[in-house]
């Protein structure tokens, strides 16, 4: 299927784009168009303005600044892939993106997409909250940063309000006893996952699930049990305590849970936590 009709800009800047948002009101920020375009090829959405934000200089690239990486929203997953500072301290997102779909997509798919569309079987939402990100968000009242924590509200749902788009990633470099443990299960490698775990261990653990729940989820129960030195099967058996966990087309909740268990303990023996 074709898309509808639709008006198309392609803005230089961050301040452009926010304006010409407001300007439009039915308008929505174009990146990678992994996502977009087949929703809109579907006719599951169909806005007046398609404002293209990859020719934005600022949103592209990875930098450091002081004790922090910060990872501009239009970096595409390719890139994050291959780039020095994400390898040297954020290991846990190389782990992460070789999951993120098929070569093709992640050759035009962003970060900043992907946290956008807060799809909860995506990768990247769960380790922007596994790694305590900051997201950088530009919008018609100014700019504002929201914790990875607070962004998440829902399937497809984000604290982001009418006409504010994400900018950068900004997340804190981990202490040295930091480390980062993935574990997927998906039907085939590139497929969204059926289940799926980001965390960082260390002295204030962080495990996170994708797939599990109508967003990424934090197991505090699990992080708790492993912060008081509790043996790696009862940490795995709190993997989803307290979580409201719903099913999907791949599994029902119980199925997901059991799947949670086993990949929270696969990912704590290879931390070598077991
Ligand atoms: P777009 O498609 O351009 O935009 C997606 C949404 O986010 C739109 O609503 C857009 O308006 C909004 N948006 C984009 N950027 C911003 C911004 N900076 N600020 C505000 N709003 C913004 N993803 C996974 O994580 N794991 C997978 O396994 C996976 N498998 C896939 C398989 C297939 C076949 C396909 C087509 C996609 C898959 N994806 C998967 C999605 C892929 O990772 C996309 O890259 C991602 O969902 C969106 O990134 P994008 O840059 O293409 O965003």
């Amino acid at each position: 299927m074709k898309p509808p009709a639709f008006h198309y800009v392609r803005p230089e800047t961050v301040a452009e784009a926010v304006a010409a948002h407001a300007a439009a009101g039915d308008a929505r920020y174009l990146a990678g168009g992994q996502s977009l375009l087949a929703t809109l090829n579907l006719r599951l959405d169909s806005p007046d303005l398609l404002i293209d934000i990859s020719r934005i200089a600022a949103l592209r690239g990875v930098r450091r600044e002081g004790d922090q990486i910060v990872i501009g929203a239009m970096t595409r997953h390719v890139e994050i892939a291959a780039d020095p500072l994400v390898s040297r301290y954020l290991p846990l997102l190389v782990q992460a993106v070789g999951h993120v779909a098929h070569p093709a997509i992640r050759n035009r798919g962003t970060i900043g997409g992907s946290l956008a569309l807060a799809d909860p079987a995506a990768e990247m939402p769960a380790c922007a909250l596994a790694l305590s990100a900051n997201l950088e968000v530009a919008g018609p009242r100014g700019t504002r940063t929201v914790a990875a924590d607070d962004f998440f509200r829902g399937t497809y749902q984000t604290a982001l309000t009418e006409g504010e788009m994400l900018t950068a990633i900004v997340i804190p470099i981990p202490d040295s006893p930091a480390r980062p443990g993935f574990a997927e299960l998906a039907r085939r490698k590139g497929d969204y996952a059926m289940t799926g775990l980001a965390m960082m261990a260390g002295p204030a653990p962080r495990i996170v699930w994708f797939a599990l729940s109508d967003r990424p989820v934090r197991a505090l129960r699990a992080e708790a049990a492993l912060v008081e030195g509790k043996g790696a099967a009862i940490v795995a058996d709190l993997a989803t305590a307290g979580i409201f966990v719903t099913g999907d087309q791949n599994a029902s909740p119980d199925v997901k849970r059991h799947y949670a268990r086993v990949l929270l303990a696969r990912a704590l023996k290879d931390l070598g936590l077991s």
